[in-house]
């Protein structure tokens, strides 16, 4: 049975209020829970188009609040794993689709594709013609010539800036991404800014005039301190900012999306045996401060959600991490959840389990408001109402 209409929950975490207690009936329909109650009397179940997952605590499916499927960050050397034509970018891209959803992520935010690949991706995905997660996309990153990257566009002056954003628009971006501090090997620094402030202040009104949110790599400094200023929506990263920049953002309704184990993963980026010391030096320095980072987040009350930044298959890790780092298992679930669906503008549709969103759920063993490593295996993943991974035989 590949499209059950009803899902026998033993346990149900739906991220929504009020909280259910006890075995659940999730009722599907057209790929959309239309109704959630509890199971009763389970001899009375209509069996034939039942999925049972009794045994089993059932919650939103994962959502990875920043990512990108053209490269794996933990490889490395992003410019050599570019170095491929598109087809081959392509496959790769399908390929990361399956391990995200063979992991619980039926939804990435994508921050930064090649030239609308993520787009014939995405029709792909969504036409069921490929596995993969619902994608909400930026497509092109822009950046100045000051941090070229791969894969992004390089915009310099208001001009430019105004036409690749017109451009992503046209070609299906949903937001936009704009780099308003360079990548972590640019530079003397960081944290500073790559446009000027008429730039940045430029893509943030285009942006909005087309009604599309927009969001900034910056990971503190000078860099931050200007999206705070100009209105930008997300910074993304965010791991070098001060206090006084966290509460900034919780005042002006700036959401932070930390991509931890960029920095904290060990062995990870810092361990890779091609940095030049003053890079991987830095690199150490921004492990201690992501470690720092979370504290000072929660503190501000800023709204955050977290995300892997391409280290595919593992963004429960995410949570893991940041519960070590002073989130509290639920606080970290939201951020991968009902909170990243925030994130996307799919509040409605994904990330909690409640009448209307659509079916987009996973299923574990044990509970995970009590250790989220139980999430690191997840023995069904349903996306739209249709199991994408199978129950084991022996349940
Ligand atoms: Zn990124």
């Amino acid at each position: 049975m590949n499209l059950p209409g009803q899902i026998l929950c033993g346990a149900l975490i739906t991220m929504d209020e009020p909280a259910p207690e006890g075995p659940q009936l999730i009722e599907v329909e057209s790929g959309r829970i239309k109704s959630i109650r509890p199971a009763g009397n389970l001899g009375e179940l209509d069996r034939s188009d039942l999925l049972d997952l009794s045994t089993l605590t059932v919650l939103p499916g994962f959502v990875d609040a920043h990512t990108h499927l053209d490269f794996d960050v933990l490889i490395g050397n992003e410019n050599a794993q570019a170095a491929v034509p598109d087809h081959t970018l392509a496959l790769r891209m399908a390929n990361r689709g399956v391990i995200n959803l063979q992991s619980g992520v039926t939804t990435v935010r994508l921050l930064g594709s090649r030239d609308f690949l993520d787009i014939s991706v995405r029709e792909c995905f969504d036409n069921n013609e490929l596995p993969g997660p619902r994608i909400v996309t930026a497509t092109r990153g822009i950046t100045s010539s000051r941090s070229p990257h791969v894969n992004n566009a390089i915009a310099d002056g208001p001009t430019a800036i105004r036409q690749a954003i017109r451009e992503n628009i046209a070609g299906g971006a949903e937001f936009i991404k704009i780099f308003a501090g360079g990548s972590i090997g640019a530079g003397d620094d960081s944290t500073a800014s790559i446009y000027c402030r008429e730039e940045l202040s430029v893509a943030v009104e285009e942006a909005h005039r087309f009604g599309r949110k927009i969001a900034a790599h910056a990971y503190g400094g000078q860099s931050v301190d200007d999206c705070l200023d100009f209105g930008v929506d997300y910074i993304e990263h965010g791991v070098m900012m001060t206090e006084e920049q966290y509460d900034r953002a919780a005042d002006t309704g700036t959401w932070i999306i930390p991509t931890l184990r960029v920095f904290v993963a060990e062995p990870g980026i810092s361990e890779l045996p091609h940095w030049p010391d003053w890079l991987r030096q830095r690199l150490l320095e921004g492990r201690q401060e992501a470690w720092k980072s979370i504290e000072k987040l929660k503190a501000s009350g800023a709204q955050y959600a977290l995300a892997t930044d391409a280290i595919h298959g593992e963004l429960v890790e995410e949570a893991v991490v940041a519960a070590s780092a002073g989130l509290t298992t639920l606080e970290a679930l939201s951020a991968i959840t009902c909170r990243a669906a925030d994130v996307c503008e799919l509040s409605d549709d994904t990330g909690r389990v409640k009448v209307g969103a659509f079916a987009d759920l996973v299923a574990v063993e044990g509970n995970p408001l009590e250790d989220l490593r139980v999430l690191r295996d997840v023995k069904v993943v349903l996306k739209g109402g249709q199991i994408v991974t199978q129950p084991r035989e022996n349940w």
